[in-house]
């Protein structure tokens, strides 16, 4: 499974709702951040980032991190459900790059592929409370065209894949339904 969100939207704290959910009903799942394994195969290239800094790097090295992250995580996925939480794509320095090229897809090969949404008003306004990170674009404009580029990479990876796309909205206070909706759509996947 794959579950990606727009900065600011409130993905991590969806996951982790879903995580209680999973324990609760003893559901064999864990998440991994995409970005954590990323930053974690950049320090053993040599690069010892902030998390926000990496994608301020060439695109040359940020690919190789990628692709490396990628089967690093395919090793790390055991017999139960893997969720990785990630992006549909990533402000670069050279511009709108994807979060899952082909040969990412390859490697993750997910039966799933979930956007979190919310309310542009909402989301620029987590990001600009966010200290502990290093958030841009806080403009509710350039919020609706970063969900607007989610949902056409997200249909290029259903495309690619054969993978559905479930859409979940996380507006405020909604945590806890989002996780329901999206341990729901995990399920449904997972049971055949
Ligand atoms: P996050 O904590 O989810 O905001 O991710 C932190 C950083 O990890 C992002 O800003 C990217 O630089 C990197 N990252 C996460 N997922 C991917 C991905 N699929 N491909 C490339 N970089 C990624
Ligand atoms: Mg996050």
């Amino acid at each position: 499974m794959v579950v990606t969100g727009i900065p600011g939207v409130g993905k991590t704290t969806v996951l982790n709702e879903l995580q209680d959910l999973a324990k609760q009903n003893k559901f064999d799942l864990v998440v991994l951040n995409f970005g954590t394994v990323m930053n974690e195969v950049m320090r053993e290239l040599g690069k010892d980032l902030h998390r926000d800094d990496m994608r301020k790097q060439n695109i040359e090295v940020q690919k190789k991190a990628q692709e490396l992250a990628a089967s690093e995580i395919a090793n790390r996925s055991g017999h139960g459900t893997t969720v990785v939480d990630t992006h549909m794509f990533i402000r670069s320095v050279s511009g709108l790059w994807a979060g899952l090229p082909q040969n990412v897809l390859t490697r993750l090969n997910p039966r799933l592929f979930v956007l979190v949404e919310a309310d542009p008003e909402q989301i620029a306004a987590r990001r600009r409370s966010d200290s502990d990170r290093k958030r841009e674009r806080t403009m509710a404009e350039d919020i609706m065209f970063d969900l607007q580029w989610s949902r056409a990479t997200a249909a290029a990876s259903a495309v690619s894949t054969g993978a559905p796309v479930k859409v979940i909205r996380n507006d405020a206070g909604r945590q806890k339904q989002a996780a329901q909706e999206l341990f729901q759509a995990i399920r449904s996947v997972m049971e055949d």
